[in-house]
């Protein structure tokens, strides 16, 4: 992507003093839901008015949007609100109706950025248009994939491209629906520093409370615009109703967000900053959740010493620990002494933890 100047200017064209902000629900459901929606986001902050209107579900049973019919009530969004359009297309034949009907900016999620043919089948469909596209990652965390969809419709001359990173699957469970890689995000603005990266905190978090957060870290980190799932009635949408807000909400949400700007120097300072701050308050939290991790291991080696009778210290293997986790830090600008200390720490909540569980048996009996 040579051309990467001319990526951001479709963004840099619109001239907001805010984050760019694509908002709607999931899924069109009704004309009447997707009209509502859009006549209280009509004066608000929001610049692009989304819906579904073919929805890949995960497992098949679901409401699989409403189809081609949605795209009339998409034309009415912009005819009575003046909103301009986005919705998601997965194939030829959802390019050719959505650029039928005008939509002004088309998505592709992250289940088709994940297939190459799907890819080069949208992108072929697109070659000529002047519509703005963005490429959600793929559910998987693979940056050349996510580049690669890209690229493809690079080539297809779409100059409009920008990508929304939603978080990624992961096969154990934790507090997001989709975990965000946010070094995945940065690499990608220090690789590509032209290409707009909007932030879809619905989709990482999966429910409402934790929207404000995210969108807030993301704009810390450069986001240059945030795409929100928005339902006059969360609780009873067809799709995603734990992760969506009202249009009230969301304009809350808007108001409460710091955004810093980038004008004078001191301002540029403080941005800096305070993209490092966040990002150690993420590597932090990797920390503390790694070593919890760690001691849930361990309490199963202490569940094996209690069934065997073994000893909780054992020292050969712990000075062999010690031993290559020295060498390890050395090679990551961590001195000996630090290691020692910090690996005493963890030693030490471990026997606590395998203490206890010994002790428990003890009890038992
Ligand atoms: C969506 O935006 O409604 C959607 C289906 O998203 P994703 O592709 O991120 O799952
Ligand atoms: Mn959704």
């Amino acid at each position: 992507m040579e051309n990467s100047k001319e990526l951001r200017s479709w963004l840099d064209d619109m001239k907001l003093s805010h984050p760019l902000v694509i908002a709607g629900p999931c899924s069109a459901e009704t004309e009447g839901q997707v009209l509502s929606i859009a006549h209280e986001l009509k004066d608000t902050d929001v610049n692009y008015y989304r819906a579904g209107i073919w929805k890949p579900r995960t497992r098949p049973g679901n409401f699989e949007g409403v189809g081609a019919i949605g795209l009339n009530w998409l034309k009415k969004v912009k005819e009575e609100t003046g909103l301009k359009t986005a919705t998601e297309v997965a194939n030829k034949n959802h390019v050719d109706l959505a650029l039928e009907h005008d939509v002004d900016l088309l998505w592709i999620g992250a289940r088709s950025t994940v297939s190459p043919f799907i890819v080069q089948e949208i992108a072929d469909a697109l070659e000529g248009t002047d519509k703005i596209v963005l490429i959600k990652n793929p559910v998987n965390p693979d940056l050349s994939l996510w580049l690669g969809a890209v690229e493809r419709l690079s080539k297809a001359n779409i100059t409009k491209l920008g990508v929304i990173h939603r978080g990624f699957s992961t096969y154990e469970k934790t507090k997001y629906r989709n975990i965000p890689e946010w070094q995945m995000a940065i690499e990608l603005q220090t690789k590509f520093p032209d290409l707009p990266l909007i932030n879809d905190p619905s989709h990482i978090s999966g429910n409402r409370e934790m929207i404000f957060d995210i969108s807030q870290t993301a704009l810390d980190l450069n986001f240059d615009g945030l795409m929100i799932e928005t339902h006059h009635d969360p609780d009873n949408a067809w799709s995603d109703a734990a992760q969506q807000v009202t249009p009230k909400r969301l304009v809350q949400i808007m108001e409460d967000l710091k955004i810093r700007k980038e004008t004078d120097e001191e301002a540029e300072y403080n941005q800096k900053i305070s993209n490092l701050r966040t990002q150690i308050d993420i590597i932090d939290n990797q920390l503390i959740d790694t070593l919890g991790k760690r001691m849930k291991v361990s309490d199963g080696i202490g569940e094996l010493k209690r069934q065997r009778n073994v000893a909780v210290l054992q020292t050969n293997r712990w000075n062999e620990i010690l031993g290559k986790m020295i060498l390890e830090g050395e090679s990551k600008g961590l001195s000996e002494e630090f290691v020692l200390r910090m690996f005493k720490a963890i030693h030490q909540e471990s026997i606590n933890h395998q203490e206890k569980i010994i002790n428990a048996e003890t009890l038992k009996k």
